[in-house]
């Protein structure tokens, strides 16, 4: 299958060359189609599946065709970062169809928050927006959804995490009942379900076979104690070739530790976390994008937001709490079919943890042992019972297809 199959407007099938995009993805080939015919759409798919321009393209093509002078579409997205990312991918399809769009997020100051308004209320084609901020705006009044005829949901199971359900429904209240409605989830729990009940209408489901890493990615473990974390992770920084590194931690204060740490050991490095003003977030990522900031360390809000070309080496500093958590941190190197490291340091408390990780993505990670200087790590024991470890709730979904 090309980009050709689907009749594409010319001007948007030149956003899409312009892009670089070759050929459709595998979300892209069964998404696609079902958008263009008008179908609800409720998908299962990970980031770095391609997800974001499945949706994209035909809600693209379906308004190339309308008049300009309403929104037309509204795109929630959990974070600021993914909205800004979705954003930017709406401005290179679009780029020659003339489409307008707005990132509509928190954080900003009044000025900021201005822009937004005027745009929204200018009628900009698509909006594109976190649903806090975008209530906001709508409870002033002056902005009219009215005319909203496409909805997006992505990253459906991050919205529900992060408390946006009521959110949700109410911003849904602003939008003509007779509308075309998309949920995008990278996994789908019960409540996710239960939403997708109450705001699609008989549904076409796609399920990619989810919980799989891309190819290109080498996966590497490390057994350690905390205490040799620094002197490997530090060692690994200074001796390793590599250009653009993140490096994820389950909390904030770990974070700012390693950060502080890390400075200490003359490594170029910036903390990511939710206590950071939004400018001061943008200022980080563009140093990384521009390469003169080679190191991010950050919590899960990073492994959403981020997508930067040419991230060689992911590292997690700890075990990710949800097994999913893993695919989406390591899914930041070796974006669109490159080749990438990830490693992950496993003491023994995370153990457990672990051995979900690899029973969800079905294989054994590359044990790798620490280097002499540092002694011998723990044993890899997983069925000991520790106090302190991670307990599931819900049974283990193995390295199957999901089912909706
Ligand atoms: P996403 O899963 O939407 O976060 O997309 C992951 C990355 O793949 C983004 O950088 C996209 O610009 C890129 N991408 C999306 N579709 C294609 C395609 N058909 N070919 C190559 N890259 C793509």
């Amino acid at each position: 299958m090309t980009f050709n199959d689907f009749n594409f407007d010319p001007q948007l099938f030149e956003g899409v060359q312009s892009m670089g995009y070759l050929k459709p993805t595998p979300i892209q080939e069964q998404a696609i189609p079902l958008i263009l015919d008008n179908k609800d759409l409720i998908a299962c798919a990970q980031t770095g599946t391609g997800k974001t321009a499945s949706y994209l393209l035909p809600v693209l093509q379906h308004i190339s065709t309308t008049d300009k002078k309403h929104t037309k579409a509204l795109i929630l997205a959990p974070t600021r970062e993914l909205a800004q990312q979705i954003d930017q991918q709406v401005e290179g399809l679009a780029y020659f169809a003339g489409i307008s769009s707005i990132a509509v997020y928190g954080g900003g100051d009044g000025m900021v928050y201005e822009q937004q308004r005027r745009a929204m209320m200018d009628g900009v084609d698509i909006i594109i927006a976190t649903p806090g901020r975008l209530i906001a705006q709508l409870s002033s009044g002056v902005i009219k959804l009215s005319h909203v005829e496409y909805l997006v949901l992505d990253e459906a199971d991050r919205m529900l995490d992060m408390g946006f359900y009521e959110d949700i429904l109410r911003i849904i209240s602003y939008i003509p009942a007779k509308r075309q409605t998309m949920l995008f989830s990278a996994t789908m729990p019960p409540k996710i379900r239960t939403l997708a009940n109450t705001i699609l209408k008989n549904p076409e489901q796609i399920s990619l076979a989810i919980s799989q890493p891309a190819v290109g990615i080498l996966q590497q473990v490390y057994m350690t104690f905390d205490n040799q974390k620094i002197r490997l992770i530090s060692g690994i920084l200074k001796n390793g070739n590599y250009g653009s590194v993140l490096i994820f931690a389950s909390r904030k204060e770990t974070v700012k530790d390693l950060n502080r740490t890390l400075k200490r050991e003359g490594i170029k490095a910036e903390a990511f976390h939710s206590d950071l003003e939004q400018e001061q977030r943008e200022t980080i990522l563009r140093a990384f994008k521009a390469r003169t900031l080679p190191v991010i360390i950050g919590t899960d809000v990073l492994s959403r937001g981020i997508d930067v070309e040419g991230i060689s080496l992911v590292i997690n500093f700890d075990v990710p709490p949800d097994p999913e958590d893993y695919i989406h941190r390591i899914g930041r190197t070796a974006r669109a079919e490159t080749t990438g490291t990830a490693i992950t340091f496993v003491n023994e408390k995370d153990q457990r943890k672990f051995s979900y990780i690899e029973n969800l993505i079905g294989r054994e990670i590359e044990r790798v042992p620490l280097p002499e200087e540092l002694g011998e790590g723990p044993a890899y024991q997983p069925e000991v019972k520790r106090k302190g470890t991670f307990k599931r709730k819900k049974p283990l979904t193995n390295n199957k297809k999901k089912v909706i």
